[in-house]
Formats: C-alpha cells, structure tokens, sequence
C-alpha cells in the first residue's frame, strides 16, 4: 500500500501526535501518496462550533503546518491537503464554498451526521432501526456523490441499522450503484478495524461485492502509529479476497477547482 488519504490531526481534540511525527511514519513504510483530511470546521446555525473538527481559527494553522512540510518532504512523499467532510442537503453548497476558500484541495466524506449537529441530533453510528434514518442516509451519500465534490466516501457503513437485512441490503445496493454511476469509491475503514468497531460490517461488504462497487483503502489515522497500519491492512486484503471486492488501490482525486 503506497497511499492514504484519510489522515488527522490534532487539531479535531480526539487525534495525537504532529504532523511530522505521521509523515515520517507513512514515508518509513512505503507511503509515497498521502493526504490529510481532518474534520471540517463547521459553525452550526444556532452559533455554536462543532467539537469534534479542526476550530476555524486554527484552519490557517493547519494548512501553513502542512505546506510548510510536504514541501521539506517533497523528494519522498506526495502530499495533498483537504478535509473529511459531511454532506448536509441544507449547508453543502455554503460548506463546499468554505472549503475551496480555505484552500481544501480534495474532499473526502464522513457521514458522522446527515444534518447539521443541533442538540438531540442523533449521529449516524447510534443504533437504530428506522429506515427512515437508513434511508436518509443513504439519499445524502448518493446526493453527495452525485455533487462529484467528493473523492471517496469514507466509512460508508457507518450507519448502524438494527433493522432488517433484507431492508439495509436493498439500500446498500442503491448506494453501491451510485458509488459505480459517479464513480465514487467506498473505503474499507482501518480505524473500524483497528478498535473493533460496529464497522466494517460483514453484510455490508457482502453487498458491495455484489454490487461491484469500486473500494478504496483508508488508515482513518488519529494517532502516529496509524499513520500506516500494517495490521488492518492484512485484515482489509483478506475481506476483498471473502467477499470478492472490486478493489481499485489508489483513488483518482477528485480535485476542487478543476
Ligand atoms: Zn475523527
Ligand atoms: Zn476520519
């Protein structure tokens, strides 16, 4: 694995370590195309900043840190910066807008939420068996793909549908072919590996191979050592080889302003 695109900082208050530490990390096990993406700064409409992303007064900090490496680094490693960032039907284009602004090259999408995070929103990854919570997730990922703003869609099994299988497969399909129409590659999630978490989710990558979606890697990384994660990565070429995934290695980067 020579790429990732899925890299934090601490800048969101749940990651560690500095941007030098994971850089030597990625290029010491053979990383040559890497990205940072971390949380995109967002202030909600009741006028409160999200908690969970990069504060926008350190925005400017974040991008001067990282050109001021990736040029340093530039003989061994190609880096780009952007953001994971959410697609909400009401803010996307302002949010879109703010991102080129701040200088964001690529995007890529974490559906934590489908909606801006007001008090009592309940994020994606909360057990529930409403398909109409599945479905409205499912509608914001394809829209968000249809946008071709994003790169990929990471964790796309985020959402954790306690309903029936029956119910989630059908959606999942829809997902996958819109994945496969606007060419929107689905990441196999390390961080979700790496802490056992509800994803990857066996069915879900059942369908997807199926479905013959196209599907990316990403290390998801919050800490240095997961700047490359050899052990996921095992684990993630073992689920392509199972459920016979449309693996594609690097994703083609769907960059703004082009
Ligand atoms: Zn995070
Ligand atoms: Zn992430």
């Amino acid at each position: 694995m020579i790429y990732n695109y899925h890299t934090h900082t601490f800048r969101c208050s749940h990651a560690s370590g500095t941007e030098v530490e994971y850089i030597k990390r990625a290029i010491e096990n053979g990383i040559k195309y890497m990205g940072f993406s971390d949380h995109f700064p967002f202030i909600c409409s009741d006028g409160h900043e999200s908690s969970f992303r990069v504060p926008v007064c350190q925005v400017e900090d974040y991008f001067d840190t990282i050109r001021a490496l990736r040029e340093k680094y530039k003989a061994e490693i190609d880096i780009k910066i952007g953001f994971e960032m959410e697609y909400y039907p009401e803010n996307f284009e302002e949010m879109l807008e703010n991102a080129k602004k701040y200088g964001a090259e690529y995007l890529i999408m974490g559906e934590h939420f489908t909606e801006e995070e007001l008090e009592g929103v309940r994020p994606s990854s909360a057990p529930s068996d409403s398909t109409d919570k599945l479905k409205n997730y499912v509608d914001c990922i394809c829209e968000g793909m249809s946008t071709g703003a994003f790169t990929y869609i990471a964790h796309p099994d985020l959402i954790n549908f306690t309903g029936d299988d029956a119910v989630y497969t059908q959606e999942i399909r829809r997902m996958c072919r819109a994945s496969r129409e606007y060419d929107v590659p689905l990441e196999i999630n390390f961080l979700g590996i790496r802490e056992g978490r509800a994803y990857p989710r066996d069915l879900f990558w059942e369908t997807v191979g199926e479905e013959k979606a196209p599907v990316t890697f990403g290390f998801d990384a919050h800490s240095v050592r997961a700047a490359f994660d050899g052990d996921s990565l095992v684990k993630a070429k073992e689920m392509v080889k199972k459920y016979n995934l449309n693996y594609i290695g690097m994703p083609k980067l769907k960059l703004l302003g082009e």
